[in-house]
């Protein structure tokens, strides 16, 4: 049947470019079955072209019957999810102070809440099976918060509570759950398309303005990593029995 037809069958939220595009391409070139989501399916279908392997699905994570539906559609296609890679998100660039209240919720609404879309609507055919991986893309800023990043980082702390927890609650029930806490890669999220930065607000800013340039530069000090060898690691991470809680 279909369901058989592949060794795994992921659902990757965010997967039309950077690091979702990388693990999408890294489990095709394994031999699994990926269902790519991005907001426009149309930008999935541009990166990957046709695939046995690939169903691309239009999914803005904040949306959660949308969510409810990239599911159904994966079910549809693939038989079951067997690793969800919580992967969507977006980064904010500027002192805590002058953040707009709705850039900070356009921020939750996509880092947190989009997660918990994407995942709430995934677990119950995961329970049912008593068996999956649900990876949550974190941060090395899930760790540690700083002056230009701190609404970013707060996102990605609230991202590892939430991993904290789903991986206990869930061990129990064969689901392993594990956040990936990449340090800085090279993907469209450092080019500007997914750091929303105001340098002119940046330029303005009395308070703490010189650590906030500080870090904006330190984006472009940092020697960024190779977002294939982060998904070559994400692909051992899935194989192994026991993954850690973190990676
Ligand atoms: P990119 O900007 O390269 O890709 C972001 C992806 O998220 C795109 O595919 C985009 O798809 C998707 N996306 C954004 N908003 C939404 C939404 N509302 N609904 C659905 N999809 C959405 O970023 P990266 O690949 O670098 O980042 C991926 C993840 O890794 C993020 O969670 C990020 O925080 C995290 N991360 C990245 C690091 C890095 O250095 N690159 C370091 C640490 C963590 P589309 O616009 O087509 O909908």
């Amino acid at each position: 049947t279909a369901t058989n037809e592949f060794k795994r069958v992921w659902m990757i939220t965010g997967a039309s470019r950077g690091l979702g595009a990388r693990m999408a391409e890294a489990a095709l070139a394994h031999g699994d079955a990926v269902v790519a989501t991005a907001r426009n399916a149309a930008d999935v279908a541009k990166r990957f072209g046709d695939h046995p392997g690939l169903l691309g699905v239009s999914l803005d994570v904040t949306d959660e019957s949308q969510a409810a539906r990239a599911v159904e559609a994966a079910i549809a296609r693939f038989g079951r999810i067997d690793v969800l890679v919580n992967n969507a998100g977006f980064g904010l660039l500027g002192a805590v102070e002058e953040a707009t209240a709705d850039e900070v919720r356009k921020l939750y609404e996509t880092n947190v809440f989009g997660l918990l879309n994407v995942t709430r609507a995934t677990l119950p055919s995961m329970r049912a099976r008593r068996s999956g991986r649900v990876l949550n893309l974190s941060s090395l800023g899930g760790h540690q918060s700083g002056p230009g990043f701190g609404l970013y980082c707060s996102t990605k702390f609230a991202v590892e509570g939430i991993n904290q927890a789903l991986h206990k609650e869930l061990a129990p029930l064969g689901i392993h759950v594990t956040a990936v806490e990449p340090g800085y890669f090279r993907t469209e999220f450092l080019e500007g398309n997914s750091l929303t930065v105001s340098p002119k607000r940046i330029a303005d800013y009395e308070g703490t303005s010189g650590q906030v340039r500080i870090a904006a530069r330190s984006i472009s000090l940092h020697q960024p990593g190779d977002p294939v060898k982060l998904a070559q690691a994400v692909i051992r991470l899935v194989e192994s029995p026991k993954p850690p809680m973190r990676l």
